[in-house]
């Protein structure tokens, strides 16, 4: 370049040499500058060189010779000297521009640098398992919300909006004013768990919770210039635990409830005395699950009568001594009353907020209203007892001051209560009725067998005057046949009346009048001549009886009925083991008599053994067998008054053997006044 460049500022000059005569260098100056300006230093030196050559040779005087004038020299050292300067300025020129262009280069690959690395961070934020949002300036402008964000916010056009204007509910939920301080103080906020609510286009609301921060954003010159939020949706995690303590309230609220009925039960069934029960249930409810609790119980002319009126406050005991006198058919409540539709329709009712106009409807005057309202009832429950379709009452419950709700969960609680309650009412009136029934019963026993022995007495004498009568006239036709009917009318006339004396002895057990009179006497004696009374009868059925005593078996006993035990026990061994033999056996040990019958007849089957000593008990059937079935149930009675016991044992048709172990003597404490 350098070479070419001053070949052709030489062929120039010499061109047009004769234009510019005088300035024989001024095209050389041109190739050191091309020379210097595209091949650098060297070749812009060497330009000079040449160039120096060049012009000595062929335009300084000698021409075509290398000598020159000593008047040019000057030039040639000037020459020399700025075209020295240029190919240094340009040198200097070309090392500007390459570091320009250099930096040019760098300057670029960093912006695309810093592109790339936004685009990936953009990336990072739209991707990001969060809900990302990044506001700008003051009014928190959007100018990025991730797609989870979006979805969040019901895909609304957020970007470029400020966010009181995109969101206006996040205002209200005080999410500006949270973004404004961090923009303000630069310090970044967190939270943990935050309810959040978003209107959605539908018109719904949506809620959900928020594990966030909020982070300032900060410019080049490291000033706030937006804030960056990072956001966590935690609402399943919240909800699960919510849902989790709402599991454990309800177990713990279940496990109340059970504790309650299972306590109510209890009460109820402690006694028969069933207002004086309901009350205590009242007491119950009041205040665990009532502030007020009010029962009205069925009377039997189909009107309601409050039994009992329990109140929670210690302030309310005046008033509620107002509502219990406040009979509640009399007292003022009208048609529209829960308590009597509940009544009357056998359904409860749940009245969850009590109205002052409801409390109206329910009187019948607006004194009774205001005695209600001053009670200021919140919630009301009217649960009816009802059993098998009838109402017995109702149970009702109000809140007041605890400010209590109640909903069908209480509602199901105090329908369950008072279904309880109801067959707890049940049972008590029908055992009152039975016991009622029983009462009737033994009293007409006492009367019926009273009448029934007056006529017996003058019934067996003029048997006995008859007899004497017939005796006195030995020659008459008829005396045969006279002392026949008289031995069977006197035989049914004592089986009547030892009938009718059962009767009586039952009376008398159950009325308690059953009295021993205890006296020195022998049991030996006893039972021989009572076993000597039965033979004819037992030789009558085809049986013998076998007595196995000792002479003399001493002890203090009631003489009577000692007698009326062994007479029952051989009576029946006669009836049911007729036709086979019947032992009669009695011992003594120590200190006691022992008195066995056995026979070995039909038996008793081992089901019935102890059912037999009961009142009216019988094990056989009514076709086969009479009787009351009374006398082993009497004999019991007697023997347990005198101390002693009764059993039997036996095997089904091989006969029974009743034993009776006696004391000789009657313990201080034996009972004189047995009853049943
Ligand atoms: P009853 O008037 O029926 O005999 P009891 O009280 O004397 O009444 O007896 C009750 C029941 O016990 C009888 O109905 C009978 O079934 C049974 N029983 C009593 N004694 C005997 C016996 N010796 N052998 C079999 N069953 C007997």
């Amino acid at each position: 370049m350098a070479v070419l460049s001053t070949l052709a500022a030489l062929l120039l000059q010499q061109l047009l040499g004769k234009l510019i005569h005088p300035t024989p260098f001024i095209l050389f100056f041109g190739a050191v500058m091309l020379s210097g300006w595209w091949g650098g230093g060297g070749p812009g030196l060497l330009s000079v060189g040449l160039s120096l050559l060049a012009v000595d040779y062929y335009f300084l005087p000698p021409f075509h010779s290398f000598k020159f004038q000593e008047d040019v020299g000057a030039s040639l050292i000037l020459f020399a000297a700025i075209a020295t300067a240029i190919t240094r300025l340009n040198v200097k020129l070309r090392q500007t521009n390459a570091e320009r262009t250099e930096l040019l280069l760098r300057e670029r690959q960093a912006r695309l640098d810093a592109e790339a690395e936004r685009a990936r961070l953009r990336e990072l934020f739209i991707h990001a398992p969060a809900h990302v949002a990044l506001f700008h300036g003051p009014d928190h402008i959007y100018t990025l919300s991730n797609p989870l964000n979006d979805e969040a916010l019901g895909h609304r056009q957020v970007l470029g909006k400020p966010l009181r204007e995109a969101i206006p509910e996040a205002a209200d939920q005080g999410f500006v004013a949270l973004l404004d301080r961090v923009y303000a103080t630069g310090e970044p906020f967190h939270a943990q768990e935050m309810p959040v609510k978003i209107s959605l286009q539908d018109g719904t609301e949506r809620e959900f919770f928020i594990s966030f921060v909020y982070q300032p954003t900060r410019n080049a010159r490291g000033q706030i210039d937006g804030v960056a939020t990072f956001g966590f949706d935690v609402t399943d995690l919240v909800r699960a635990r919510t849902e989790h303590r709402r599991v454990e309230e309800e177990l713990r609220r279940a496990e109340a409830n059970a504790r309650f009925l299972s306590e109510a039960s209890a009460v109820l069934a402690s006694s028969l005395d069933y207002e004086s029960t309901l009350s205590n249930v009242a007491r119950l409810a009041v205040p665990m699950l009532a502030d007020w609790c009010v029962i009205d119980l069925a009377q039997p002319d189909g009107t309601l009568q409050r039994v009992a009126t329990v109140c929670a406050s210690p302030e309310d005991s005046e008033r509620a001594l107002q509502v219990q006198q406040l009979r509640t058919t009399t007292g003022g409540l009208s048609s529209q009353s829960p308590i009597l539709l509940a009544f009357q329709q056998g359904h409860s009712f749940l009245i969850p907020i009590l109205t002052p106009e409801f409390l109206r409807e329910s009187s019948q005057t607006e004194e009774f209203a205001q005695v209600l309202a001053s009670a200021r009832p919140l919630s009301f429950i009217a649960a009816p007892l009802v059993v098998r379709g009838r109402s017995l009452g109702v149970l009702s419950f109000v809140t007041s001051r605890s400010g209590r709700r109640y909903t069908e969960v209480e509602l199901e609680l105090l329908e369950e209560l008072a279904r309880r309650a109801a067959l707890s009412v049940e049972n008590a009136l029908l055992y009152r009725s039975a016991q009622e029934a029983i009462r009737l019963r033994d009293e007409f026993l006492s009367i019926a067998s009273h009448e029934l022995k007056t006529p017996l007495t003058p019934l067996s004498l003029k048997l006995q005057m008859l007899g004497r009568e017939a005796r006195r006239q030995p020659e008459s036709p008829f005396r045969k046949a006279v002392e026949d009917y008289i031995t069977v009318g006197s035989r049914q006339v004592k089986k009547l009346s030892e009938l009718v004396s059962d009767l009586l002895d039952v009376a008398r057990i159950a009325g308690g009048r059953l009295r021993l009179e205890f006296e020195e006497m022998d049991l030996g004696v006893l039972t021989r001549e009572v076993t000597g009374r039965h033979e004819p009868e037992a030789a009558r059925v085809g049986s013998t009886l076998v007595l196995e005593a000792p002479e003399s078996v001493l002890g203090t006993w009631d003489r009577l009925r000692l007698e009326q035990v062994i007479t029952n026990l051989v009576d029946n061994a006669i009836k049911y083991g007729a036709g086979k033999p019947i032992r009669i056996q009695l011992e003594t040990d120590m200190g006691h008599s022992i008195l066995r019958v056995k026979d070995e007849g039909i038996g008793i089957a081992p089901e019935n053994l102890s059912r037999i000593f009961e009142r009216f008990e019988r094990a056989v059937s009514e076709r086969h067998y009479g009787g009351l079935g009374l006398g082993l149930y009497i004999t019991r009675t007697i023997v347990e008054a005198m101390g002693g016991r009764i059993q039997v044992d036996s095997t089904p048709g091989q006969g029974a053997t009743f034993t009776v172990v006696l004391p000789r003597k009657p313990r201080e404490e034996a009972p004189s006044n047995p009853s049943a």
